[in-house]
């Protein structure tokens, strides 16, 4: 049904099938309290849509229902919840196209990255239904020989999963699919920014005929309560959890004080090298082509670019021209590059950054300020920023920068320069540009990250484990690592 009050959005197709509803043991529910809360478009702080403002009491029924529907989804044959994955797959990609504008309306990122992010999100569909008839158990050699020994992997059981808004559908569909596919029974809650995409998301699954309280959906203005439900709750077998650090190593401890299992994907800090022997302009135009990659909000985002003093001029200059070009506006206009970033306190928080940085000796080559003339005002707009001289003593250097600005460091020491890269309570991801073998290799050994990327600036897909090391989190997403979260082993012994 289309929205009372809700703005007309440029061509977003998808409002009219929206049904401002909690999907909870199968149905579509408004929140108990009978609130809700209003959804609005970051490039023109238009609302979009109204959602239910759920509270604990919401997270209840739709983990008694997610939990009562265990017993027979977990038994399922695995060839039937591959079925089911395929067929959400077929849909979310058949949907791609009004799925993007939807994306581009709730979060702002340009039409052709919300295209490649729907498409991204279906590949976990699709690697999750091959991945379900993949889950095998072990005969193992006995103790006794009158003993034998067989291994059984089962799913969890109820999870609960929070995820964020700068990957509005991909993040929901990198924990579905896998939970799904293993068995297990859900009730996830999105951010409060991007609960349409999640709607839309729950709708396919709905649509492709997912039993009742399978997967369940609680959209919550206050995230608080709900948090407090899934991390304490004793049906809730495990947490997954995408956001940033501080929130995840809350729920992540009060869920494992529960002995809970725990899987949080956090923030990062990426460090981005370019070695003496390698192409200063091809690394430039690999850091460009990443770093306004939805706007630098992205926890793989590099956040310091380490440049060997010989090739500042060169990957200075084809960066500046890189930035200078890039089209900050409404992610539904042609050309633009760069879109809004999600809310005020976003763009606060960037411009402290670059204006430390600034005030300490960085200089801004180019941007370095808020947008905030028409049509920018009625948006949360940053311009793309390119930062020289930026050093260790700046907040930029160890904050996490959840913006479009690229922080340039010059280094003289190549065997210092690892250290360096490691010298952070980060560990998501980290980029390398050389064209020497060793160097590679030793790089990629070296650096304490969990992805590395060696003059590949998109080192991600369905089927390549995605996660972190030290305070970007525990656990992997993606690949066959992705469904191992998800399962229990249980050892069977048999005396004849
Ligand atoms: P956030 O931690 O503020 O919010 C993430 C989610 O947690 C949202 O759904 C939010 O409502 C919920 N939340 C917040 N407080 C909560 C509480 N007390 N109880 C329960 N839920 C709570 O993060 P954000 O600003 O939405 O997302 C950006 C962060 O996510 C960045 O740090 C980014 O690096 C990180 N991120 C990490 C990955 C990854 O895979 N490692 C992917 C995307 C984003």
């Amino acid at each position: 049904m289309i929205l009372p009050g809700a703005a007309p959005v440029p061509g977003n197709v998808l409002l009219r099938r929206i049904v401002d509803h909690m999907f909870i043991d199968g149905s579509w529910d408004e929140a108990r309290s009978g609130k809700t809360f209003e959804v609005t478009d970051p490039a023109t702080g238009e609302a979009i849509g109204t959602v239910p403002d759920g509270s604990a009491e919401d997270a209840l029924d739709a983990i008694a229902a997610a939990d009562a529907a265990f017993g027979s989804w977990s038994t399922t044959t695995a060839q039937s919840r591959a079925d089911l994955l395929y067929a959400a797959w077929q849909l979310m990609t058949e949907r791609s196209e009004s799925l993007a504008r939807l994306m581009t309306s709730e979060q702002g990122k340009p039409l052709k990255a919300s295209r490649a992010e729907v498409k991204y999100a279906a590949d976990f569909l699709r690697f999750y239904a091959e991945e379900a008839t993949r889950v095998t158990g072990e005969w193992l050699p006995s103790a006794r020989a009158d003993q034998r020994f067989l291994v059984l992997r089962q799913p969890v059981g109820v999870v609960a999963m929070v995820t964020p808004w700068n990957y509005p559908i991909s993040m929901l569909t990198r924990k579905m699919a896998p939970a799904l596919a293993a068995g297990c029974t859900l009730v996830l809650k999105p951010a409060e920014a991007t609960p349409l995409c999640a709607r839309a998301v729950f709708e396919i699954f709905e649509e492709v005929g997912t039993p009742a309280g399978v997967a369940n959906l609680v959209t919550a203005l206050d995230p608080k309560p709900i948090g407090e439900v899934f991390t304490t709750d004793p049906r809730v077998r495990k947490l997954a959890f995408t956001g940033s650090t501080a929130v995840g190593r809350h729920l992540a401890g009060v869920a494992a004080g529960n002995l809970k299992r725990v899987s949080v994907e956090l923030g990062g800090h990426a460090p981005f090298i370019v070695f003496p022997d390698a192409d200063p302009v091809r690394a430039a135009k690999g850091a460009a082509a990443l770093k306004f990659l939805n706007a630098g909000q992205a926890c793989i985002s590099p956040n310091r670019l380490y440049v060997s003093e010989q090739h500042q001029d060169a990957f200075v200059s084809t960066l500046v021209d890189r930035v200078s070009k890039v089209k900050t506006g409404n992610g539904f206009e042609d050309g633009v590059g760069v879109g809004p970033l999600v809310n005020e306190a976003a763009v606060a928080k960037v411009a402290g950054q670059v204006d430390d940085a600034i005030s300490l000796g960085a200089e801004a080559l180019v941007g370095g300020r808020r947008l905030t003339d028409e049509p920018f005002d009625r948006g949360h707009f940053y311009a793309p920023t390119l930062l020289a001289g930026v050093r260790d003593d700046m907040r930029i250097y160890r904050e996490e920068t959840f913006g479009p600005v690229a922080p340039v460091i010059s280094y003289g020491d190549v065997d210092e320069v690892l250290n360096l890269a490691n010298d952070t309570n980060y560990g998501l991801a980290a980029y390398v540009y050389t064209n020497d073998f060793s160097t590679a290799i030793r790089a990629f050994e070296g650096l304490r990250f969990g992805i590395v990327g060696i003059n590949d600036v998109n080192p991600t897909a369905a089927s390549a484990p995605f996660g972190g090391m030290k305070d970007s989190g525990i656990g992997r997403e993606g690949s066959h690592d992705g469904i191992a979260e998800y399962l229990e082993t249980k050892l069977g012994g048999f005396a004849l």
